[in-house]
C-alpha cells in the first residue's frame, strides 16, 4: 500500500468530519444509544446489564453543555429505535426511554454542576463521585420513580422492577460510560490502536465464550486475567468494552440455561442475573481499582521525569559545578560545567580524589574545613585553586553543606557547589598590590596631614648623608604627649585624635625654616628633623614647641598642669663615618626619656661626653630657662 494512499485514507474521515461538523456525531450518539438498546433487549440482557444510560451519559459529559439538547434528542431517537426493532410495548418503550434520558441528564448535571472538568475514569476524586452519582444516587431515585410509574400505569410488580432496573443501569453505566468516553477522548490512539487490539480482544471473546457457555469446567475466574491484560495492554476504554462483551455473553447463556452462573445458582439463594452482575461489577471494579493505581504510579513518575529534566537542564546550563562526595573524597555525584571551565572529562575525573586535584598550599586549609564538616559544622565557605588536566590551576569558589543521614542525623557526605572565580581572583590580587603600590608611595600620615615614618626615615637618612658630606650638624627633636593614655581613657579616643591633630599643629606653628621636617613618629610621638641647625637651636626649637603646646591650654584633667602639655628630646650631631643616622634617634630619645623622668612638660638636651658639658640640658619650663 503506498503512503500516499494510506495518507489519504486517513484524512479523508477527518475532513468529512470538518465538514459536517456536529451531524456524525449525533449520528454516531443515535446509533450507538440504539444498537445498545436493541442488543441488550434482543439478548434478553437488559434485566442485568443496560447501557444506553451509560452511553448518552458519556456523550453529555464530553459535549459542550450548549448541545445538550441535541444530542438528547439524538439519544432518545436511537433509544426509542433500538427497543422497537427487539419489538419493546410501545408504552414501556416510552415510559422506559424517558426515564433513561431522565437519569442521564440528571446525572450529567449533577457530576459536571461545579467544573467543566472532562472525566478522568483514572482519577480517584472522579472516581468517587461518579459511584455516588452515576452508578448509585441517580439510578436507585428514577428506578424508584420509573418503577412507581410503571406499576402504577402498566401494573407491573414494583419491587422486582426497581431491584432490576437500578442493578442493570448501575452496572451498565460503570461499564459502558469509560469506554465511550475512552473512545472519544482519545479517539485517534483508539482508531490506531484498535488495528491491534484485535488479537487480544479476539483471545478474550473466544475465552469468554467457551468458559461462558459450559458449567462441566466452571472456569469463569480465568475471565478476571484475562481482562487485565486487556486492560494492560489495551487501556481502560477497551477493557470496559471487553467487560460488556462478557456481560453480554453471559446474560445470553444464562438466559438459556447454560453456563456457570445458570448451574451456580441451583444451589445459591441469589438468582443467575445478580451472581452474573456480581461478577461483572467485580471485574470493573477490579480494573477501575488497577487504573487508579497504575495512574497514581504514572502521575508520580510524570512528576520525577520533570523534576528530573528540570533539574538537568538547571545542572547543563550552570556555570557551577555541582558534586557530591563522601568525607573520603569518594565522589557519588558530579555535574554542570565540568567540561567547561575545569576541562575535567566525566571519564578523566573517575578515580580522582578531589583533595588531590587542589592546589597543594590550599589542602590544608581545606582539610581542615572538611573536618570542620564531618565534626558537626553545618556549611562553609572555601576558596582553593584546582587542578585542570593540563596542569594549570583555576580559582574556584565552594559553598560546603554536610549532607546527613535521614535516620540518624550523621554527617555522610558534602555537597559543594563550586564556581569558577579565577578573573575575580586576578582582579583581587592586582587591586592589592596596587594598594600596596600606592601605599608605599604615600608619604604622609592620614590623621595629622604630617610626615609619615617612611618619609621621616628616608628624609632623616638623607639629611644624615648631606651632613656627613658637608660637616654640617644634623638635629632631631623628638615630642611624645604627656599622659596620653589617661587623656584617651577620660575624653575617648575621637577627642584623643583631636588633640593629636593640635600637637601637629601647634608643633607646625613652631617649625618653619624649609628644609625641617616635622613627622608623626608613631602613636603620640612627632619627630621634626633640623638639618644643618646646632643644638642650642634645636633646644630652643624644642622648648619652643612645649610652650607653644602649653600656650594652646586645652584642657586635660589627668595632667597636674591641667592642660595637655608635651615633652621633647633634642639632639644633635654632625655625622661621622661609621655612624648612623638611628644613634641619632637614639640619643633623642634619651633626651626625652630624661624630659619625663624630671616631671614631664619640658625639653631635654643630649650632649655628647666629648664635649665636656653635662650629658643632659633640662628646660625647667615654665620657671626658669636655660639655653644649651
Ligand atoms: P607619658 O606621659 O609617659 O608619655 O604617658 P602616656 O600616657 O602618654 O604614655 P605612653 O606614651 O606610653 O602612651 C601612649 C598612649 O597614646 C597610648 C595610646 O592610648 C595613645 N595613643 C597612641 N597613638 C594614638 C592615636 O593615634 N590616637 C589616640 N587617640 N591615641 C593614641
Ligand atoms: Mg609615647
Ligand atoms: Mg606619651
Amino acid at each position: 500500500m503506498s503512503s500516499a494512499a494510506t495518507t489519504h485514507r486517513g484524512r479523508l474521515p477527518r475532513r468529512w468530519l470538518q465538514a459536517h461538523g456536529l451531524a456524525p456525531h449525533l449520528l454516531g450518539c443515535l446509533l450507538l444509544v440504539g444498537v445498545g438498546a436493541g442488543i441488550s433487549k434482543l439478548m434478553a440482557v437488559s434485566e442485568f446489564l443496560w447501557i444506553p444510560y451509560g452511553i448518552l451519559l458519556a456523550y453529555l459529559l464530553l459535549a459542550p453543555r450548549r448541545l445538550w439538547p441535541a444530542y438528547l434528542a439524538a439519544g432518545l431517537l436511537g433509544r426509542l429505535l433500538g427497543a422497537a426493532v427487539a419489538h419493546v410495548p410501545w408504552q414501556s418503550n416510552l415510559v422506559e426511554t424517558s426515564f433513561d434520558l431522565l437519569e442521564a441528564v440528571l446525572a450529567a448535571f449533577w457530576l459536571r454542576r461545579r467544573s467543566a472538568q472532562l472525566p478522568n475514569f483514572m482519577q480517584y476524586a472522579y472516581l468517587k463521585r461518579f459511584f455516588a452519582i452515576a452508578v448509585l444516587a441517580v439510578p436507585l431515585v428514577t428506578s424508584l420513580l420509573h418503577a412507581l410509574v410503571e406499576s402504577l400505569w402498566l401494573h407491573l410488580p414494583f419491587l422486582l422492577n426497581f431491584l432490576s432496573w437500578a442493578g442493570s443501569d448501575s452496572l451498565g453505566v460503570c461499564l459502558a460510560t469509560p469506554a465511550v468516553v475512552a473512545i472519544f477522548r482519545g479517539r485517534r490512539s483508539f482508531l490506531r490502536e484498535s488495528r491491534q487490539a484485535w488479537k487480544t480482544m479476539l483471545l478474550l471473546a473466544a475465552s469468554s465464550v467457551v468458559i461462558l457457555s459450559q458449567a462441566k469446567a466452571p472456569l469463569h475466574f480465568l475471565i478476571y486475567p484475562l481482562l487485565i491484560l486487556v486492560f494492560l495492554r489495551l487501556g481502560i476504554g477497551w477493557a470496559a468494552m471487553a467487560t460488556v462483551f462478557v456481560a453480554i455473553a453471559g446474560g445470553w447463556y444464562t438466559g438459556h440455561g447454560e453456563g456457570p452462573f445458570f448451574a451456580a445458582s441451583a444451589h445459591s439463594l441469589l438468582s443467575p442475573t445478580v451472581v452474573l452482575q456480581i461478577f461483572a461489577a467485580s471485574a470493573m471494579l477490579m480494573l477501575y481499582a488497577i487504573a487508579m493505581v497504575l495512574e497514581n504510579h504514572r502521575s508520580t513518575e510524570r512528576n520525577l521525569q520533570k523534576i528530573a529534566s528540570l533539574h538537568r537542564l538547571v545542572m547543563e546550563n550552570s556555570r557551577d559545578v555541582i558534586l557530591v562526595a563522601d568525607f573520603e573524597g569518594n565522589r557519588s555525584f558530579v555535574s554542570g560545567a565540568k567540561d567547561g571551565w575545569s576541562g575535567w572529562g566525566d571519564e578523566e575525573l573517575k578515580g580522582k580524589r578531589t583533595l588531590d586535584m587542589v592546589h597543594p598550599e590550599d589542602r590544608p586549609g581545606l582539610t581542615a574545613l572538611i573536618e570542620a564538616l564531618r565534626n558537626g559544622q553545618n556549611d562553609a565557605l572555601a576558596e582553593y585553586r584546582i587542578a585542570k588536566p593540563d596542569e594549570s590551576y583555576v580559582w574556584v569558589e565552594a559553598s560546603l553543606r554536610t549532607i546527613r543521614d535521614p535516620a540518624t542525623g550523621a554527617p555522610k557526605s558534602i555537597l559543594n557547589s563550586m564556581r569558577e572565580i579565577t578573573e575575580r581572583k586576578l582582579a583581587e590580587q592586582k587591586l592589592a598590590e596596587a594598594y600596596r603600590a600606592v601605599e608605599e608611595l604615600a608619604v604622609t600620615d592620614a590623621l595629622t596631614g604630617l610626615a609619615n615614618r617612611r618619609h621621616f626615615d628616608q628624609y632623616l637618612t638623607t639629611e644624615w648623608r648631606r651632613g656627613m658630606r658637608e660637616h654640617t650638624p644634623l638635629s632631631l627633636v623628638i615630642i611624645d604627649a604627656d599622659l596620653f593614655k589617661s587623656f584617651n581613657d577620660t575624653y575617648g579616643h575621637l577627642r584623643g585624635d583631636n588633640c593629636l591633630k593640635q600637637i601637629a599643629e601647634a608643633i607646625q606653628d613652631v617649625v618653619s625654616r624649609p628644609g625641617d621636617l616635622v613627622a608623626r613618629f608613631g602613636g603620640e610621638e612627632f619627630a621634626v628633623v633640623l638639618p644643618n641647625t646646632d643644638s642650642s637651636g634645636a633646644f630652643q626649637v624644642a622648648q619652643d614647641i612645649c610652650a607653644a603646646m602649653r600656650d594652646r591650654q586645652l584642657p586635660h584633667s589627668g595632667n597636674p598642669s591641667g592642660v595637655v602639655t608635651i615633652s621633647a628630646g633634642c639632639a644633635t650631631l654632625v655625622p661621622q663615618l661609621g655612624q648612623h643616622a638611628p644613634s641619632l634617634i637614639d640619643c633623642a630619645d634619651q633626651a626625652l626619656y630624661e624630659a619625663k623622668n624630671k616631671g614631664r612638660n619640658r625639653a631635654c638636651a643630649f650632649r655628647s661626653a666629648e664635649s665636656g658639658s653635662p650629658a643632659i640640658e633640662i628646660d625647667r619650663e615654665p620657671a626658669a630657662r636655660r639655653f644649651a
